[in-house]
């Protein structure tokens, strides 16, 4: 599945108020942009703004680069999860869906806080690079954390959610994990 598909479906279903311009740098693509956001495709031979010395890719910036990848870690853990990385995004994407419970609402979750942490990145990439601002990895990942509250509750607003319980222990508040 293609990062364009991947927008379309899994965000049509988040309110409108808390729709963002989501980008992806997908080496090597000509996929359009959109109604629904921003998706950018370019290539790039720029170095990764980390500092880590590679060529920055989408799947070394999302996925295999020491300090941003390092966010997925602190996600699983968080969530409890145990997710292999595999070398492309949408497979990652497909993994991380299918990590935890088999319930839809379950599954539903997981694709809000993957498109959280892969928006929270990308930020993180471009204020390092724009604004010459960084933030720390439990920085980025206390924003993912913020960010999901904030897009979850608006999605579902029947479900018990509670600050401090997302924070500490996502799906036992939700009584769904
Ligand atoms: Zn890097």
């Amino acid at each position: 599945m293609i990062a364009h598909q991947l927008w379309q479906i899994h965000f049509k279903g988040v309110p409108i108020q808390s729709r963002v311009p989501i980008h992806f740098i997908l080496i090597h693509s000509n996929l359009s942009i959109p109604q629904s956001g921003v998706l950018v495709f370019f290539c790039t031979t720029r170095l990764c703004v980390s500092g880590c010395g590679s060529l920055e890719s989408s799947n070394h910036l999302f996925l295999h680069c020491n300090f941003f990848g390092s966010v997925w870690h602190f996600i699983h853990r968080w969530l409890g999860l145990s997710v292999a990385t595999p070398f492309q995004v949408p497979d990652h994407f497909n993994l991380f869906s299918f990590s935890g419970g088999t319930t839809k609402v379950h599954r539903s979750i997981l694709h809000v806080i993957w498109f959280a942490a892969v928006w929270e990145i990308w930020k993180e990439r471009n204020n390092r690079l724009f604004n010459v601002k960084e933030c720390s990895v439990n920085q980025v990942v206390d924003k993912i954390k913020s960010l999901t509250f904030t897009w979850l509750m608006l999605k579902y607003a029947s479900l018990p959610f509670n600050y401090h319980g997302w924070w500490l222990s996502p799906f036992t508040i939700l009584d769904i994990g």
